[in-house]
């Protein structure tokens, strides 16, 4: 149960100036800049915080180069790091509720949702990597007797990690986790309207013995901040979750500076394929709606294409359609809310201009297509369907980012194949059949990062999440995170 009392306690409490996390102290821009952090609940200022120039990036990077060249982190015995690291996890978990309510006034994420998703989850992926510190070996290879090759996994040095709003929390450990296990320092950019609550587990690491300078916090612009951790020397892998645009340009500014190595997760138009021996239509009708519009469908595994084969479509559509309108939408920080709001102003004018297009293409807007509870001054949009819509429509092929969900109908398994695997993305599928040889054949032929069947989302840490095509590269999660993090070094030594 939520401690609702807690939640109306921090509802509009009040939050000191917001600061960098360098070298282990907070610290304000070097030009003194900062900028109003807006709550999508109100559209209101609820904090100020720094906005750093590249210089200030500069500084972050600067530091956690220092720090990883003179081993303060990578040189601990594996334990100790695992000492730390589940002590800082502990300390999260403590504070959850108070870190969730932060994150939600921050960016509009329902409660219930959050509290799992951002704290919680992330104590627990901070967890999964500390216990796997001591856990990694290297290689003796299968030489001559003349011959000893060894083959060792070492850090790769300073991890730039840039995080998008929607899980600020959640995918930020994915990264800092595995990063920070295998001995690496961190500069980490948060998006700017979503930073607070990674500066306050910033500060929690300090709290926790994590030295000065292994995990630093850069706030401000994409464009000033991010572009300059792009383009630094010094950084020598680059992790990102975000946009394909920006995606384009961190590969690009990798290629002018260092030849940095950048893993990218970017997205998708997941398909959600409904065949019509389902198991049960009720629960694919559920966790389809939940699929799409949880989080105001600002989840990069959103199922936001719905294929429905064509014998149940209408019924389908009607239950679904019912199902959306009971969710409750609105504030977040009320429990039983299911959808809370859009992120920005900017990403909900977005989300209405998709449905401006479909609705002058003709297509259905069976429910919502509006923005609601406007006079709260707050970001909401009414979860949106919409039928009709033919697959090269920019509705079935462009990420929206929002509670819109596509509905295509199908004939085939062929059809639905290619319906499905016919956009540039590739991160998530599902199938919904009781047939087990059409599942595993739809597994087979999805060219996704993760296919569920008879369910949508919900994986754990232990699968590896990430995308095909130009959904991206690399893998948050699971042991294989590692693989971004660690290098293999070989020895060969004459004996
Ligand atoms: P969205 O459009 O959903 O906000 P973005 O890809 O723009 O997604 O944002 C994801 C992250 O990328 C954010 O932290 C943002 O500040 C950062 N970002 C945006 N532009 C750039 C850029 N040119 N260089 C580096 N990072 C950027």
């Amino acid at each position: 149960m939520l401690d609702v009392t807690r939640i109306e306690a921090l509802r509009h409490a009040p939050i000191a100036p917001v600061l960098h996390v360098i070298d282990g102290t907070s610290r304000p821009s070097r030009d003194g800049a900062t900028s109003e952090v807006i709550s999508p609940l109100d559209g209101r200022a609820m904090a100020v915080m720094a906005r750093g120039k590249a210089v200030d990036a500069e500084d972050a990077i600067a530091a956690a180069r220092h720090a990883f060249e003179d081993g303060r982190w990578s040189g601990l015995p594996p334990a100790e790091r695992k000492r730390i690291m589940l002590r800082w996890a502990g300390l999260i978990e403590a504070q959850a509720l108070d870190i969730a309510v932060l994150g939600v006034r921050n960016n509009g994420t329902e409660i219930g949702m959050a509290l799992k998703a951002e704290p919680m989850s992330a104590a627990a992926t901070i967890r999964y990597y500390a216990e796997a510190t001591d856990k990694i070996y290297g290689e003796i290879a299968p030489t001559g007797d003349d011959v000893l090759g060894l083959v060792h996994r070492a850090p790769v040095g300073v991890v730039g990690a840039i995080v998008p709003w929607n899980f600020p929390l959640m995918i930020g450990a994915w990264k800092l986790g595995p990063a920070l296990a295998a001995g690496n320092t961190v500069v980490l950019k948060p998006a700017e309207t979503a930073s607070l609550t990674l500066v306050r587990i910033a500060e929690l690491a300090l709290e926790a013995g994590v030295p000065a300078g292994v995990f630093n916090v850069i706030l401000g612009e994409g464009k000033v901040v991010g572009e300059a951790m792009s383009l630094s020397p010094e950084i020598d892998v680059l992790v990102f979750t975000g946009s394909g645009g920006v995606g384009r340009r961190l590969l690009e500014n990798a290629a002018k500076s260092n030849l940095k190595r950048v893993y990218l997760e970017l997205g998708g138009k997941s398909p959600n394929i409904v065949f019509a021996d389902a198991p049960s239509l009720d629960e694919a009708v559920k966790v389809s709606a939940a699929g799409i519009f949880r989080n105001s469908g600002q989840v990069c595994v959103a199922g936001s294409r719905l294929l429905v084969e064509r014998s149940i479509h209408e019924e389908f559509v009607a239950r679904l359609v019912r199902a959306t309108e009971a969710m409750k939408v609105g504030d977040p920080l009320d429990p039983a809310t299911a959808a809370g709001a859009v992120n920005s102003l900017t990403q909900l004018e977005q989300n209405l201009r998709f449905v401006a297009e479909a609705r002058a293409m003709g297509r259905g807007i069976m429910t919502g297509g509006i923005r609601i509870l406007e006079e709260t001054g707050g970001y909401y949009m009414a979860p949106t369907i919409v039928t009709g819509v033919d697959p090269a429509d920019r509705l079935a092929q462009a990420e929206v980012f929002g509670p819109v969900l596509a509905v295509l109908p199908f004939d085939s398994e062929e059809e639905a194949v290619a319906i499905a695997n016919g956009t540039d993305y590739g991160l998530a599928a599902a199938v919904w059949t009781a047939s087990l040889s059409r599942a595993h054949r739809m597994v087979r032929r999805l060219r996704a990062g993760i296919v569920h069947v008879n369910t949508y989302g919900g994986s754990d840490l232990t699968v590896p999440l990430g995308g095909v095509k130009q959904s991206g590269n690399g893998h948050d999660k699971s042991l294989h995170a590692f693989d971004k993090y660690l290098d293999l070094k070989s020895a060969w030594i004459k004996l």
